[in-house]
């Protein structure tokens, strides 16, 4: 059976939330600037070419629509954590994320996307809280987890399950360069698509 994300196309980037037309369904990923959340959009859609990898940290403003069938999106959402400005800034997401998050009714799922090795940081621990706060769907995603190194993966999986107050079997755990972890991934977003 052909894999339902491996079509996916690049549809648009835009910086202001309020001109991207509505499709059916959506998922959308968040995380600090760097996560991995680019490198995961290509493992899931087994493209690398389709997310541009970029290695400066917040280069990344706008959104990044993936059409994985017609009207059915996955977004990337822009990276938070590395704001110009003054520090205290830093630990907000931009408005426009929560906007976006908080007011389509069509996005099915949010993954929150954190690095597997370093854990969750303030700005993830207040996204995470705020997404419970506001009920929307969310899912949590270690990723390159090929950095923790194999005989920690179980151990690092339950500590940050702990650190977030989630059961550690909720949390994906992936590695976008290895593939491993991917598919379960792949399955959670196949689902939220209805694809
Ligand atoms: P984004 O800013 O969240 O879109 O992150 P990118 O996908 O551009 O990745 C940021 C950096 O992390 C790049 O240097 C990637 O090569 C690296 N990276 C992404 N995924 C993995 C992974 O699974 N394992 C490792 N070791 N590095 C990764």
């Amino acid at each position: 059976m052909k894999e339902p994300l491996h079509g996916a196309r690049f549809l648009m980037a835009e910086t202001a939330h309020e001109r991207l037309p509505v499709p059916e369904r959506e998922v959308a990923f968040v995380g600090r600037s760097n996560v991995g959340k680019s490198s995961l959009i290509c493992a899931l859609t087994d493209n690398w070419k389709l997310a541009r990898v970029s290695k400066t940290p917040g280069q990344t403003r706008a959104i990044n629509v993936y059409e994985a069938r017609k009207n059915r999106w996955m977004v990337d959402l822009p990276g938070y954590g590395y704001a110009v400005g003054p520090a205290r800034q830093r630990n907000y997401w931009p408005e426009m994320i929560g906007r976006y998050i908080g007011e389509r009714a069509t996005l099915a799922r949010v993954y929150v996307v954190l690095d597997a090795e370093t854990g969750p940081g303030e700005i993830d621990l207040s996204m995470l809280a705020w997404l419970v706060e506001k009920n929307i769907p969310h899912r949590v995603v270690g990723a390159k987890t090929d950095k923790v190194g194999g005989s920690r993966v179980g151990h690092r999986r339950a500590q940050i399950a702990e650190q977030i107050g989630r059961p550690a079997n909720e949390l994906f755990f992936l590695s976008a360069k290895g593939g491993l972890g991917v598919p379960a991934l792949k399955q959670d977003v196949i689902a939220a698509l209805e694809l």
